[in-house]
């Protein structure tokens, strides 16, 4: 990777629904727009085993076999794409820099499509049984728990959706929640509830991490009374696993002190513009009411349909 000389249209940030959308968009608009991604395409939904309601989707997709398709689409009509991690943004001025490993690269608009990780649940221990019994995608390590005891921390669609997809791999799944009700969208909810797998913890939070080597316990604290609860592998499985589902933090440090931000989420108006002329944001990343990837496609058309206009000007 060597940085271009080129000056861009637009660059894109990102290569989830938002950063995809906008690449569709840009480079149907004939815009040389270039794509910067520093792993794979995606975003959250490259990790989400089932989408039932993106408009027209195909039962039981994936989420990746969805991306894939956009993926090809951006292709399709032009834009470039590179994988590189972005260093440093410098967007104040006409033109706008793109600092990454490999090189520089440069346009005259950038729409930040860079999305949100996933939330530490917070609990003591946390850290060290990362990839030792710790997951935060069901999708990528559904299959380590085969058989053995799953404890999922969360209540909101990703929790409830992420824990019916655990029963297949796991003996039992029981959902750790703060409260004595689900967020989960109500659908989703029934089919958990319907799910002889699946238990609960109510009014509940994970507070300590036990094991050696490997998550062998885990310490419920209930919120209501403050009574501790400890929960421990079966002897002959030697493990179990906890999975963290409680919501995303925006991925967004590349721009602070330069976009506004709010909560950390980039502030836009309606049409995407952030506070620099020239700059966007979409998708996940952006301050916004409903996280989903058809909200991030949505995001993504208007930020380029903006940006070509900006660019017109
Ligand atoms: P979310 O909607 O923000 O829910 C987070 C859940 O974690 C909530 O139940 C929350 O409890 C709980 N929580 C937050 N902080 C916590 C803490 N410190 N300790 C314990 N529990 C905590 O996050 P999400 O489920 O990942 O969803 C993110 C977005 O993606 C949402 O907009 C969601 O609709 C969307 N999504 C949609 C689908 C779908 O439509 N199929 C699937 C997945 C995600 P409270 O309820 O008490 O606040």
């Amino acid at each position: 990777m060597s940085g271009s000389d080129e000056l861009y249209d637009v660059i894109i940030l990102g290569c989830g629904p938002a950063g995809l959308s906008a690449g569709i968009y840009a480079g149907r608009a004939r815009l040389r727009t270039l794509i910067v991604e520093k792993g794979a395409d995606g975003g959250q939904i490259a990790i989400t085993d089932e989408i039932e309601n993106y408009p027209g989707q195909i039962a039981g997709e994936s989420g990746p076999s969805l991306i894939a398709r956009m993926t090809e689409q951006a292709k399709k009509f032009g834009a470039e794409r590179v994988n590189d991690v972005v260093k440093e943004v410098r967007l104040s001025g006409p033109v706008k820099e793109i600092v990454c490993g490999g090189g520089s690269y440069r346009a005259k608009s950038v729409i930040a499509a860079t999305g949100a990780n996933p939330r530490p649940i917070g609990c003591k221990g946390e850290e060290a049984f990362v990839g030792k019994g710790v997951s935060y995608c069901a999708t990528c390590d559904a299959n380590f728990f085969e058989g053995l005891d799953v404890y999922v921390a969360g209540g909101g669609d990703s929790a409830v959706e992420e824990a019916v997809y655990l029963t297949k791999f796991a003996r039992k799944v029981t959902v750790i929640h703060r409260r004595g009700e689900l967020r989960a969208a109500k659908s989703i909810q029934e089919k958990a509830f319907a799910n002889p797998k699946i238990f609960f913890f109510w009014d509940s939070v994970v507070e300590e991490l036990h094991g050696d080597e490997l998550l062998c316990g885990i310490t419920v604290r209930n919120v209501k009374t403050g009574e501790l609860t400890r929960v421990d592998a079966n002897e002959d499985d030697g493990m179990l696993g906890l999975f963290g589902f409680i919501g995303f933090i925006p991925r967004s440090e590349l721009f602070r002190g330069m976009l506004d931000m709010d909560g950390g989420y980039i502030v836009t108006d309606e049409d995407m513009h952030t506070n620099i002329p020239g700059v966007f944001a979409a998708g996940d990343v952006r301050k916004k009411s409903l996280r989903q990837v058809v909200t991030a496609a949505a995001d993504g058309a208007i930020a380029a349909v903006q940006a070509e206009k900006y660019l017109d000007v």
